[in-house]
């Protein structure tokens, strides 16, 4: 029943919409419903908008896969797992079923390179609790006699996943979400939202405002626009997407597994006693990027058949009755996908309070619940309880969001989710979206260059007469490692020259700057000028919000550099802490204001001396000192400070010198051997010398203590710091039994890139976050996350173990360590 409302001249206040609400979210989809579901849970007053009718827009027809299987992050993971779990228990909770059927799913590898990721994925999942089998063609064939399998190397069979029913699955969460007392209100469209002082306040409708603490943007496909209504950038797109359903076939059983074969783009079930094919073909095609109609429910796209069919064709060819019987339709439905595959989550950087959960890439009924779990616990707790790096809103950026970047990146990014992923494949669509000053020059000496966070980052460098060109992708050694080793040993016996121009860089201001710096950073920053101090920046309760560098020019005026990932999070995390205190402090973006060009490499202070008048010698330019020097006309912030494990300098130059700098550089340079080295090299430099990279190896989960960076804390400075409580009473408390340790194998051969599971004696302890090749040391090395299970974790007790890290099937020992194993005394840096 509807009811005049008298604060919304005019319209209609439906009896059931409320004046006000802890939290309004927006969009009753599986997304929206799940967080509303998982707020009430919690006891919090929450109120679900539904423009149209749940489940009117994605859900209604996604086609139910449910895997736990396939995925090497551990939040993901867990995401997927405790979606199977709620989906299995809702049932008893609410009286309706979901129609979760665990009738298993297998996954096809029909080619070295997947088998290989699979064997891989499925030890890792194991980890994390996934019942996973490999299992052969003829197994294959056993469970899915319909099925071709004379190329199939492996299946990987999943007992425990299967299929459930997205709109039942919405309906009783609905329904579990008001027994905890929400209301959800459908046919109630928000057009806008209210703010104060950077604050989301409440939503608008056409039927009356709602005012709320926090408001949460669940509208699927619509959420970059009703973003835009708020100002905050959600780079999404929506792109076609495909199943088509056969006529009944005798021989299908409904019980048979859910069947993904990947390699020809497509997956089956049973559907009405016939098959669902569903495909992810390796080209795909945006929808309506100039904006999705406010209008569009329940709704059907026309399927392009010209597009689909060769695709169609090769889908179809697995299971060949397929292409003999009748077709009862070939339905296209819009998903929204995002620029890497991962969701958009979290708290918007533009706006405080304002929460987005949106862009689910086509698993957004196998992760839904626990994306509602995760996202009532950040925004009752204040913060997230899984490592959300690779999945926060703040990642992204503004210019994610323009027309074109979504129109070129989507047309790759749906073909990914069944592509092989091979370590170190970089998104090829979309590319030159940002271009360091030098860049062109960096081309003229054959960079590879890779997608950093936008920019075009060199990766490594062909030597003279040869193309720059990764060929076939692998999990092997690639031709061009002899020239990542080149690099390597150059800035370890030489001089490199490194461009770090996408570095985030910001100028921070005013007269409380140093007092305000030093309350988020666990390290002392402002004690002297012309330091440059390495922190991190720690929530309350003690656990990494950032890692980066604070450079202190003058009482008044810092310099703070992160790494390109945590960009807008730690420019989100100043600005917010500055305003809640009313400082007299100024965070300014200066990361397009300054190229960042490193040189690094025992001979790195012999070509810096050649190019400048300043004193540079060891006296006068001590490590850890930052100052203005002159190269040419230009003037340079000149760091020195390493991230690679030597001697050597960063150098931050105004953008529009930047090429007068580099040209001086490679000129001197030919008279002590300069090389220049990519991010391959960065990557193998540093892990050597067990230098942390947030957002890969430690991340929001982990404590200052257990990353392994008390070093850099400094417990007892004036005034203290934000989760110094925290650290302090970890520290109190004793010895850790989970600590970040570095990881070498001792056989030269075998490569680590992520997720591979170390052992000691036998029981998996942790996996690898990160890795690389140490070419100085002689082989893969890592840093993992280890976890005694209780027992206190020193480098006795490392070395008591009898340490293996499994790589697919296979273990190989290694030597684990506290200490870098490269330098640890820090001589080479202290030259
Ligand atoms: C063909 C196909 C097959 C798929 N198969 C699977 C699968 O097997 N497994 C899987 O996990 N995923 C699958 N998916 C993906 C899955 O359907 C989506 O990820 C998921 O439904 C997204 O849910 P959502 O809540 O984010 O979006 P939606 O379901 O679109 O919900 C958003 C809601 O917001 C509402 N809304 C929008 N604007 C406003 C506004 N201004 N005010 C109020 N309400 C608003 C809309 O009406 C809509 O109901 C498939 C998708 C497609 C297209």
């Amino acid at each position: 029943m509807l009811s005049a409302d008298s604060s919304s001249a005019g319209s209609l206040r439906p009896a059931a919409l409320p004046q006000r609400a802890q939290v309004v979210v927006i969009g009753g989809g599986v997304i929206g419903t799940s967080v509303t579901y998982h707020l009430a849970h919690l006891g919090v007053d929450v109120v679900l908008l539904e423009r149209d009718r749940l489940t009117s827009g994605t859900t209604w027809h996604a086609a139910g896969l449910m895997a736990t299987f396939g995925s090497t992050s551990e939040t993901s993971t867990e995401l997927r797992k405790y979606t199977r779990d709620l989906y299995l228990r809702l049932e008893a909770e609410t009286g309706l079923a979901t129609g979760m059927r665990q009738v298993g799913l297998i996954e096809l590898a029909i080619e070295p390179g997947r088998l290989e990721e699979y064997r891989r994925v499925a030890a890792f999942n194991r980890h994390c609790g996934v019942e996973v089998h490999e299992i052969s063609a003829r197994e294959v064939a056993e469970m899915w006699p319909l099925a071709r399998t004379d190329d199939v190397l492996a299946g990987f069979y999943i007992p425990a996943d299967g299929r459930v029913n997205p709109v039942d699955v919405t309906m009783s969460m609905a329904r579990g979400a008001r027994q905890q007392g929400a209301r959800i209100v459908e046919g109630v469209a928000v057009t806008g939202v209210t703010r104060k002082n950077g604050v989301v306040t409440g939503v608008q409708t056409a039927q009356g405002d709602i005012e709320a603490e926090y408001v949460v943007n669940c509208a699927g496909m619509w959420a970059r626009q009703l973003g835009e209504l708020a100002g905050v950038s959600i780079p999404l797109q929506a792109a076609e997407h495909y199943y088509l359903l056969t006529e009944p076939i005798a021989e299908v059983d409904r019980n048979w597994p859910v069947l993904e074969d990947p390699a020809n783009y497509g997956y089956f079930r049973e559907e009405g006693g016939g098959l669902m094919l569903g495909m992810f073909e390796p080209v795909c095609a945006p929808w309506r990027v100039e904006g999705i109609p406010p209008d569009f429910s329940f709704g059907e796209l026309p399927p392009d058949w010209d597009r689909m069919g060769p695709f169609l064709e090769k889908t179809m060819s697995r299971i060949p009755v397929s292409a003999q019987v009748g077709i009862r339709k070939f339905f296209c439905g819009p998903e929204s996908f995002t620029p890497d595959l991962s969701p958009v989550i979290g708290e918007a950087p533009e706006l405080k309070n304002y929460f987005v959960a949106a862009g689910l890439n086509s698993i957004g009924i196998l992760t839904g619940g626990g994306i509602g779990r995760l996202m009532a616990h950040w925004i009752t707790a204040g913060r997230p309880d899984m490592d959300v790096t690779g999945m926060n809103i703040d990642r992204l950026h503004p210019y994610q969001a323009t027309p074109e970047y979504r129109a070129t990146r989507t047309v790759e990014s749906l073909g990914m989710v069944y592509a092989t992923h091979y370590p170190g494949r970089s998104m090829r669509t979309a590319r030159g979206a940002k271009l360091s000053p030098i860049h062109h020059r960096l081309v003229e000496q054959r960079a590879f260059f890779r997608d950093v966070s936008g920019w075009e980052g060199a990766d490594w460098y062909a030597p003279p007469g040869e193309t720059p060109e990764v060929g076939e992708l692998s999990w092997g050694r690639q031709p061009w490692y002899a020239h990542w080793e080149a690099e390597h040993h150059a800035c370890r016996e030489g001089v490199i020259l490194m461009d770090m121009s996408f570095m985030a860089k910001f100028a921070v201001q005013g007269p409380d700057a140093g007092r305000e710096l030093e309350r988020l950073s666990a390290n002392e920053v402002s004690a002297a000028d012309g330091m440059i101090t390495y922190t991190q920046w720690l929530n309350a309760d003690g656990k990494l919000e950032a890692d980066l560098t604070v450079t202190k020019l003058a009482d008044d005026d810092y310099y703070v550099v992160a790494s390109d990932t945590a960009h807008r999070h730690a420019l989100t995390w100043m600005r917010r802490h500055f305003a809640a205190n009313d400082a007299r402090a100024f965070a300014t973006d200066v990361t397009s204001a300054y190229a960042q060009i490193n040189i690094q490499g025992p001979r790195s202070r012999e070509l810096l001396a050649a190019v400048t008048r300043a004193d540079v010698s060891d006296e006068a330019f001590a490590f850890r000192t930052a100052r203005h020097i002159d190269i040419g006309f230009a003037r340079v912030l000149c760091i020195r400070i390493t991230y690679l494990g030597e001697l050597g300098y960063e150098l931050h130059i105004p953008a529009e010198q930047a090429l007068g700098v580099y040209d001086r550089l490679t000129q001197a340079g030919r008279d002590v051997g300069l090389r220049h080295a990519g991010l391959k090299a960065l990557s193998s430099l540093r892990m050597e010398k067990g230098y942390r990279d947030y957002g890969h190896d430690i991340d929001n989960t982990d404590t200052v203590l257990e990353a392994g960076l008390g070093f850099a804390v400094a417990l007892d400075k004036p005034g203290g710091f934000i989760g110094r409580d925290a650290a302090l009473a970890q520290k109190s408390a004793g010895k850790l039994s989970k600590r970040l340790v570095q990881v070498l194998l001792t056989d030269p051969e075998p490569l680590m890139f992520h997720a591979e599971l170390v052992r000691r004696d036998g029981a998996a302890l942790g996996y690898i976050r990160a890795a690389s090749y140490g070419w100085t040391l002689g082989g893969a090395i890592g840093l993992a996350m280890i976890e005694s299970g209780g027992e206190p974790i020193d480098q006795a007790w490392l070395d008591a173990g009898n340490w293996t890290v499994q790589i697919g099937d296979r273990l190989w020992p290694a030597r684990l360590s506290l200490r870098p194993l490269y330098d640890p005394a820090n001589k080479r840096i202290k030259m």
